[in-house]
């Protein structure tokens, strides 16, 4: 049995407990979810017919919570300077920490935040840093998951300096971890068409943020060039990146037992891509 762990961000139209049935439909082993409504500040509180189904159907489509990935809402910047945004930003959040914690979710992956060109960087990184602080102060088993990014417009957390900067700043480092995003790696400047460059990218992970937190994966080809900091999926295959990546990913032990997940362009592909990915792995 592979140890790898390859789904999709599926839609929860209708309810949370649809995602993990949609998961098993196109053979996932994982999936990545909206715990709301991603482009909304507020939604109404979960029900708890909602949640029981939620878990019964994670139980019988056999997805473990390690093998789920939620992702936080759009609107959310934990870095904002502007202290009103970043106080409904810390709020949205800490709900959507908490809407895990009753799904029996254990990460939640989120895109660190922006300065929006009004404070230096760092500002923004500690910034970010307090913001998780206050989150995980306020629940207790839900791991916040810092996506890498593309560095498109103010974004923070281009690079794995400012990735560990963040990680630095916060308290309880059992409960914080990354997710690499491969199309936001190939936009910030990160190769991984060889195994070179792979290898490369990977020792730079491991000697700034350490291999330890890596939680996560989202395997995006890219319509963007390396280190255009433009942030643009494209299918498997189809983009600048080439099947090669994702060979080696699913032939690298470091990415065993977390969730891989697709957020493709084109969700029609999904169920074809996993199955090529799967088909990626060599017998090791
Ligand atoms: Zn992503
Ligand atoms: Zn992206």
């Amino acid at each position: 049995m592979s140890k790898k762990l390859v789904g999709a961000h599926v839609s929860a139209a209708g309810g949370v407990q649809n995602a993990p049935l949609r998961a098993k439909e196109i053979g996932a082993r994982a999936f990545g979810l909206f715990v709301k409504n991603q482009r909304q500040w507020s939604a109404h509180p979960l029900a708890e017919a909602e949640i029981s189904a939620f878990r019964e159907n994670c139980v019988q489509a056999g997805f473990d919570p390690s093998s789920i990935l939620p992702h936080d809402g759009y609107l959310i910047n934990l870095g904002n300077p502007d202290p009103e945004g970043l106080e409904r930003s810390r709020k949205a959040f800490l709900d959507e920490m908490r809407r895990c914690e009753q799904l029996g979710l254990r990460l939640l992956n989120f895109h660190p935040g922006s300065h929006k060109g009004l404070v230096p960087a760092e500002a923004c990184l500690n910034l970010v840093g307090d913001s998780i602080n206050l989150a995980l102060n306020e629940t207790r088993c839900v791991t916040a998951v810092i996506e890498n990014t593309a560095g498109q417009g103010g974004s923070v957390g281009r690079t794995f300096e400012e990735i560990a900067a963040i990680i630095e700043r916060v308290e309880d480092k059992s409960r914080v971890g990354v997710c690499l995003d491969t199309c936001h790696l190939f936009a910030a400047g990160y190769d991984l068409r060889s195994r070179e460059t792979y290898e490369a990218t990977f020792s730079a992970f491991e000697k700034a943020v350490g291999l330890g937190y890596l939680r996560g994966m989202h395997l995006n080809d890219s319509k963007s060039a390396l280190g255009s900091r433009v942030d643009r999926h494209h299918s498997l295959g189809e983009g600048e990146l080439g099947f090669e990546t994702f060979r080696l990913i699913m032939n690298d032990p470091r990415t065993d037992g977390i969730p891989l997940i697709l957020e493709t362009i084109d969700e029609s592909l999904w169920e074809r891509e996993i199955a090529l990915l799967y088909g990626f792995e060599r017998g090791r």
